[in-house]
């Protein structure tokens, strides 16, 4: 099964992709947890190349190829690999992102991700997690984030709002998606997302 992570920056989306591995293994699975950008040898060069220099190093439709090519060395080397296998493959990020972040903020590149991902990458995952958040509150946790990226600098407040409506947007188009309420004590929200995972999975 493939089950990914999203939402803004600050949402705390990988401490729960974290705290869901872990919950996971406890119950006898064997789980793959990774992340994009990034996630293979060949697709975390990207990463470094997207999130190390100017913001507008690259074109809003260079970036969207970048992020593309990222994720099809994640796929091929990483994600499909380790399902192959049986494993559970639980991804920080996936092409829900891509469809906010590149397809929404500079510009509606929304059709050309579709067309891109359909072309290039095809698989959806089985189970999405959407943790939602006021950006206010997101921010506030990831500037106090020792190493955060600088990239998140040029993310105001209002990109960030207009990425939260993004991802709500997509999870109102879609089954796979459970939108879970962000602002709660980690505990609570990881028992959240434990149920539904579990409720997906099986026993
Ligand atoms: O999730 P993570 O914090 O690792 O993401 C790193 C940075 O990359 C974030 O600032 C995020 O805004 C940005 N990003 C992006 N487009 C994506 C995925 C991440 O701009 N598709």
């Amino acid at each position: 099964a493939f089950l990914t992570f999203e939402g803004i920056d600050g949402s705390g989306k990988s401490t729960q992709a974290r705290l869901l591995a872990e919950a996971l293994r406890q119950n006898g699975h064997d789980v793959l947890l990774t992340r994009e950008p990034g996630g293979s040898p060949g697709a975390e060069e990207i990463r470094s190349l997207l999130l190390h220099g100017e913001p507008d190093r690259w074109s809003a439709e260079t970036e969207l190829l970048l992020f593309t090519a990222a994720r099809r060395d994640h796929v091929e080397r990483t994600i499909q690999p380790a399902l192959d296998a049986g494993k559970i493959v639980i991804c920080d990020r996936f092409v829900d992102s891509t469809r906010a972040y590149q397809g929404i903020t500079r510009g509606d590149l929304r059709a050309r991700v579709d067309t891109l991902h359909a072309l290039m990458i095809g698989i959806e995952p089985d189970l999405t997690f959407l943790i939602d958040i006021n950006p206010n509150i997101a921010l506030a946790r990831a500037t106090k984030r020792v190493g955060a990226e600088a990239r998140f600098e040029s993310f105001g407040i209002e990109l960030q709002a207009t990425l939260r409506a993004g991802f709500l947007n997509l999870a109102n188009r879609s089954r796979r998606f459970r939108v879970i309420a962000g602002n709660r004590p980690e505990a609570e929200v990881a028992e959240e997302v434990h149920h539904h995972a579990t409720g997906f999975l099986g026993p």
